[in-house]
């Protein structure tokens, strides 16, 4: 099949490269012309493990293009994704401005009948507002078909390969069966397919988002209540999860989620159930305590140093969102550095891949000046007063405790996901402070 993707990032990309991997041929286009040079030369703009081998081989067997022309994709294409962003706007509804400008776009190059697909996460009622975005623009025929996606970051390839579902909203049988032909590749077995009409497809994706959410900011709510009551959540996190109802993924405590989608997204299914009349209550709490939780790692390292952390200089482990990505966006590292920097304190910062787009962040936020960052994990901690764990990546699972003493200034670790356990730290002679377990001083 020929297909375009409009929007080259985390989503597209990914999907683009997936389909072209299948057989087809890909046109992928972006307004960021830097991203499209650096494609066409082989260099990938985001980190995502297998990415990089998927997009040089589909490239390389003339099945993958890059282009900042739209004409082109469109023209060429009998299927166009929009994979473009959606990020909050100004109230915290979806900013649809990208998704509507990628759909008048497509409208002006249409040359016979397209199947336009919104593959960006965007509220109920997108479908409407694209077809009729088209409408103004064309009289060619098409069909909108609202295709959410589901990847994880920092597992994106394998999860568009092997996706657990895959679900369809359309009401043109036409297009419903051409888009079950272009996923087949990907599903062994049909009922991974899911056909659903657009509102119910685009509701689909934040009900699962708004899902995944609350079971965090439970845990949260829970963990803060085990360390109070002296309990300890790891144990109460397997002693629910072994319950096949509840599961053990997506119960782990930490210091509130972050990233590009769940913030956002539960943001804009608030809002939906504003404009709607529908107060959504549950969703409300969650996006409360998420704010909450966010905090608490700074007030717990105040409180350690009863209250005054200026001059205090702080090694962080993890700045990405969350292990595997280079994605920055609405990271926990970045109200953790933040909180602590207005207090006075230093930071030496240390994290696998997502350096360079932290400096970004704390660039604009005018704090770079007091943030080293550290090419080495253990250089982060040279006379450090305290370790803060952030993002829960494989290589600090296991360090070197003697190294991690010898170097530093301190003896505290704050482990903001309870990756090490309590009675070893004890042994080790650390300070220990983990979510939802008692602290060992
Ligand atoms: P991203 O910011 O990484 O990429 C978006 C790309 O679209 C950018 O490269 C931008 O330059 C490009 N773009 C914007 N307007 C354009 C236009 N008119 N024409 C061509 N290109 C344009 O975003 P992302 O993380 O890939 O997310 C895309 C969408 O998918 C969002 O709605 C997001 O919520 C959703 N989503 C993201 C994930 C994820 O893990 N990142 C997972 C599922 C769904």
């Amino acid at each position: 099949m020929k297909v375009c993707v409009i929007g080259t990032g985390y989503v597209g990309l990914v999907a683009g490269a997936c389909f072209a991997d299948s057989g087809n041929t890909v046109i992928c286009v972006d307004i960021d012309k830097e991203k499209i040079e650096k494609l066409k030369k082989g260099i990938i703009p985001i980190y995502e493990p297998g990415l990089q081998e998927i997009v040089l081989k589909n490239v390389e067997k003339e099945r993958l293009f890059f282009t900042t022309e739209i004409k082109e994709g469109v023209e060429k294409s009998d299927i166009i994704f929009i994979a473009v962003g959606t990020p909050e706007g100004e109230d915290g509804s979806a900013d649809l401005s990208y998704v509507l400008q990628a759909a008048r776009d497509i409208a002006k190059h249409m040359n016979g009948y397209k199947i336009i697909v919104n593959k960006s996460t965007v509220p109920v009622g997108t479908a409407e507002k694209v077809r009729k975005e088209v409408e103004k623009i064309t009289n060619h025929p098409f069909d909108v078909v609202s295709n959410p996606e589901f990847l994880k970051e920092g597992a994106a390839v394998q999860d568009f390969l092997k996706p657990d579902r895959i679900v369809i909203g359309t009401n043109s049988e036409k297009a419903r069966k051409i888009m079950v032909d272009l996923y087949s590749p990907f599903v062994r077995k049909k009922e991974r397919i899911i056909l659903m009409d657009n509102v119910s497809a685009e509701l689909t994706k934040y009900a699962a988002n708004s899902m995944l959410a609350t079971r965090i900011s439970f845990m949260n709510d829970l963990a803060n209540l085990a360390e109070k009551v002296g309990a300890d959540i790891e144990k109460v996190r397997i002693g629910i999860g072994t319950d096949s109802r509840i599961g053990l993924a997506f119960l782990f405590p930490g210091v509130g989620y972050g990233g590009s989608c769940f913030p956002k997204d539960v943001k804009a299914i608030l809002k939906t159930g504003e404009e709607y009349g529908h107060k959504l209550s549950i969703i409300d709490a969650v996006e409360r305590l998420n704010k909450e939780q966010r905090k608490i790692m700074v007030d717990r390292v105040t409180n350690f140093f009863k209250g005054d952390i200026k001059g205090k200089t702080f090694a962080i482990w993890g700045l990405s969102f969350k292990p595997n990505t280079d994605d920055m966006r609405e990271a926990p590292a970045i109200d953790i550095i933040k909180g602590l920097v207005e207090k006075g304190a230093k930071i030496q910062a240390y994290d696998p891949v997502a350096m360079e787009n932290a400096k970004k962040v704390f660039s604009r936020l005018g704090i770079n000046e007091e943030i080293t960052y550290c090419p080495k994990q253990y250089g982060a901690l040279q006379d450090a007063d305290a370790l803060i764990v952030v993002t829960e990546w494989m290589e600090f699972r296991k360090p070197d405790f003697e190294l991690i003493k010898k170097l530093m200034a301190g003896n505290t670790i704050f482990d903001g996901r309870n990756i090490y356990k309590p009675e070893q730290m004890k042994e080790l002679g650390f300070n220990y402070f983990s979510i939802g377990r008692k602290p060992v001083i």
